[in-house]
């Protein structure tokens, strides 16, 4: 199957990848490097220049994984959990599993980025003024890295929403209005005024300047923003809608159950075809012992299921995610999402209350956006 990320390695738990995309941009940045590199040093062998531009590229990269590190270590230290980061066409992209929940929070992560950046930007300038009148490519590639790191750090910190800019934005607006809702607005709105302009930017680059390709690529980057813009604040929307619903809000009370020593023949035709259910905790309400669901008989030959018990294709108890009745409905969202749950058990003392599934909460959150509207 066709992977469109690979898996680079793990630091502190956070999973660092690269997308398949960024070898475009790793090939145009080499292309036009090399070119570049030939013209303004005609003594330079093409093996010289190409070798300069790729070395060059790659730490160029490095320093865009250090700029999300940047992100992500300070978000783990305020307590937001980071899976991955990812290099794309666009940059990179540290994913927390969550929205901080403090101003400050938003703040500091924000600024972390760029900081690392500008760091970067001081040390390669440093480097390439103390290595000057050494071997001509390794000053010019660390001036190269100064400057392309500071260009990084300048541009992340215009105030659009998703730019880092924008989440300073985000935080200042709710530190000062005490209002999270003020700060998504006044952040989704500067997004959308700065990919705006980007668009006004790179039609200014193609019909005036007569610039084609730097204009698209413009284009392309105010696309990517304001579809990002987009998505969040969709997400800020429903985050609103559903502040006070908790899991108990959402569940249903009747909890299917099935005995551990029923077979999964059995199971199937009396409870499963009987009830149009999917899934069933497998024990008692105060004695919950694992989960079955439709997909679990797929680990056994058909013939074996009339001989077999369902404790032995469950989702042992210790192995199940489930929630409490105080959980709140977005968490609960992303934990079926981070997991691919199709249902999950609330539970509360050891004792289960109430049953969520997808087609449910889809519902019941749907039900909660119009009541509430
Ligand atoms: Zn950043």
């Amino acid at each position: 199957m066709f992977k469109s990320v690979w898996v680079l390695g793990h630091f502190r738990g956070i999973r660092l990848e690269i997308h398949v995309s960024w070898l475009i941009i790793f090939a145009l940045i080499m292309v036009s490097m090399t070119t570049g590199l030939q013209q303004q040093h005609p003594d330079w062998t093409t093996a010289d220049a190409a070798l300069t531009a790729f070395v060059t590229v790659l730490i160029f990269f490095a320093s865009i994984l250090a700029h999300e590190l940047g992100h992500s270590l300070v978000a783990i230290r305020r307590g937001v959990p980071v899976t991955a980061i990812t290099l794309f066409i666009f940059g990179g992209m540290a994913q927390m599993s969550r929205d901080p929940e403090q101003a400050n929070d938003e703040f500091w992560i924000a600024v972390a980025g760029p900081a690392v950046s500008f760091a970067l930007a001081f040390l390669f300038g440093v480097l390439a003024w103390v290595t000057a009148g050494w071997y001509e490519p390794i000053p010019v590639a660390l001036g190269w890295l100064s400057m392309i790191n500071l260009v990084v750090a300048i541009f992340n910190l215009i105030p659009g929403f998703p730019l880092d800019g924008g989440r300073v934005l985000r935080a200042l607006v709710w530190k000062v209005t005490g209002s999270t809702q003020r700060g998504n607005e006044t952040a989704i709105a500067s997004g959308r005024f700065l990919a705006y302009g980007l668009f006004g930017l790179s039609l200014w680059n193609m019909l005036v300047m007569g610039n084609l390709v730097g204009g698209l690529w413009i284009m392309l980057i105010a696309w990517f923003l304001l579809t990002m813009n987009h998505a969040q604040s969709r997400m800020y929307l429903l985050r609103d809608r559903l502040a006070g619903v908790r899991a108990r809000d959402l569940a249903d009370p009747d909890v299917p159950f099935v005995a551990a020593g029923q077979s999964i023949e059995e199971w199937l035709r009396d409870q499963v075809l009987v009830s149009g259910r999917r899934a069933f905790l497998v024990g008692s309400p105060t004695h919950v012992l694992g989960l079955v669901s439709l997909s679990d008989t797929q680990r056994l030959p058909q013939e074996q299921w009339p001989r077999t018990p369902v404790s032995e294709i469950m989702t042992p108890a210790d192995a199940l995610h489930h929630v409490a009745p105080d959980d709140k409905a977005d968490d609960i969202l992303q934990l079926m999402n981070e997991h691919s749950l199709n249902q999950v058990p609330v539970m509360a003392r050891g004792h289960a209350s109430g049953w969520i599934d997808r087609q449910r909460l889809l519902r019941m959150i749907e039900l909660h956006l119009e009541v509430k509207r």
